[in-house]
């Protein structure tokens, strides 16, 4: 299917574009036409995903590659584990297309919006210390090349370009097909309650390394962590899952509805924001329940908001944010949302944030109408100091240059790009300032 393009704008309204055109392919066979066609007419092309990237990353000026008839189970092996799903499948739909193999996401963040080659191409993660990232889970994928080749890529095929494909920041190819090692349907058991800040601080090595998934949001402007732990349990373990109006205060009232009340009037009167933050404090956490995984692994965001991640060494967070509540003290702003902090496992995928070191993460976010330049700005500094690296799905200012110092494999990365896109047909203004022309 082709249309011309309406104009396309990202979840949290930093970036939109009118393409030339919107292809729909439903084969990668189609995938491949629209490549060449792309590539007759001397126009770039780019598959574009859920939208939920903060960053430019997904702009495609030429034509736009909507993936959304690529989706769904291709195959499923319940002895492995093993499921290969159609490039533009949405991380909601997982329940329901695994329940008959009664298999799961090992991990997950805070949302299920976006599709699986989006999340894993900016290297979408969750929180725990024994777990990767979502590209970690990627064990073989099918992707049509600059050229137009469709190139399988596995543990037997082409093995060696597996640690690019699964990271590939859109700039390889057009991921058709991932294939996911995934794990037994799990009952997560959640924790959330409230803690000082300096004890989380204090603990953090523990704290991270004692529990299957730990994370605490800082509410600025006060004393308040809300953390959360989440143990997992065997799939068949007792479930008490949070009543429908317990998660409306929590997640809809609190985490959203409240929000967007104090973001909207902390634009007028920002001197409410540290009173609101201490009445969430107040109301936040003590929350005791178990479900299966993707309910406790994902919330509801329906504030809009802009958002900038870092992962810094993992010994490196409670400095950087003791830090970063000195920037805030000594400006003087007034933030509404919390910081979010949590941890994942070093991994081997060359273009994770978490390559080659156990990681933790700093999220720090602004109402979406609020010009978030100021805050991201000083924030960065600091990450930086720690050696930090920027979520490539998440707003940030580094360029190549400056993100091949903390990349050791930046510049094999560049090599296979040249290989699989020589001409730059996936290329973007996001891609040419963070990879380079
Ligand atoms: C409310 C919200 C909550 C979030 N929570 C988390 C979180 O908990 N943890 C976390 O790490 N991140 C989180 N993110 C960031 C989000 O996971 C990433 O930005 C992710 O990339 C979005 O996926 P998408 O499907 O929307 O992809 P898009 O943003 O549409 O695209 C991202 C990239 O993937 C490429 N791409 C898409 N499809 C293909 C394909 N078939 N082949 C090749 N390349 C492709 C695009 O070209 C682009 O380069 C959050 C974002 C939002 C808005």
């Amino acid at each position: 299917m082709t249309a011309t393009g309406a104009t396309w704008r990202n979840w949290a309204r930093t970036e939109s574009v009118r393409p030339l055109r919107v292809e729909r392919p439903a084969t990668s066979g189609a995938v491949q036409r629209a490549v060449a066609a792309a590539a007759a007419s001397g126009l770039r092309i780019k598959a574009v995903g859920a939208g939920h990237s903060f960053t430019g990353i997904a702009v495609a000026p030429g034509v736009q590659l909507d993936l959304a008839d690529l989706s769904g189970i291709v195959d499923a092996d319940i002895a492995t584990g093993r499921v290969t799903l159609g490039a533009g499948t949405r991380l909601h739909e997982l329940p329901a297309l695994l329940a008959p193999y009664g298999l799961a996401l090992p991990n997950m963040g805070d949302i299920d919006r976006q599709t699986i080659a989006g999340a894993t191409s900016t290297g979408t993660h969750g929180t725990g210390l024994g777990f990767g990232g979502l590209a970690t889970q990627i064990v073989a994928a099918k992707l049509v090349s600059g050229t137009g080749e469709l190139i399988a890529v596995s543990e037997s095929e082409r093995p060696e370009l597996l640690p690019a494909v699964r990271l590939g920041l859109g700039a390889l190819g057009v991921l058709v097909e991932v294939t996911l090692q995934l794990v037994p349907r799990f009952v997560l058991h959640a924790v959330e309650k409230p803690a000082p800040l300096g004890e989380v601080l204090d603990g953090w090595p523990e704290l991270v390394r004692a529990s299957d998934h730990f994370e605490f949001y800082w509410f600025p402007h006060t004393e308040a962590a809300l953390t959360k732990t989440n143990t997992r349990l065997p799939g068949d373990a007792p479930r008490r899952p949070l009543g429908r109006v317990s998660r409306w205060v929590d997640d809809e009232l609190l985490a959203n509805g409240l929000y967007r009340g104090v973001c909207a009037v902390g634009r007028i009167a920002p001197g409410v924001v540290p009173a609101f933050a201490r009445q969430v404090e107040k109301l936040t956490g003590d929350r005791d329940f178990a479900d299966f995984s993707p309910k406790v692994f994902v919330t509801n965001r329906t504030v809009r908001f802009r958002e900038m991640e870092y992962a810094v060494p993992l010994a490196a967070v409670p400095d950087a944010v003791r830090e970063v509540r000195s920037l805030i003290e000594r400006k003087g702003w007034r933030i509404s949302f919390p910081i979010e902090v949590r941890a994942a496992a070093s991994d081997d995928n060359w273009l994770s944030t978490a390559y080659g070191r156990d990681s933790g993460y700093l999220a720090v976010h602004r109402y979406f109408r609020e010009d978030p330049a100021e805050y991201f700005t000083a924030v960065e500094a600091i990450m930086r100091e720690h050696g930090g690296r920027p979520h490539w799905g998440k707003m940030h200012t580094r360029d190549a240059a400056s993100l091949r110092e903390v990349y050791p494999r930046f510049d094999d990365f560049v090599r296979v790009r040249n290989e699989l896109d020589p001409e730059r047909r996936f290329g973007n203004p996001y891609l040419e300032r963070v990879l380079g022309a």
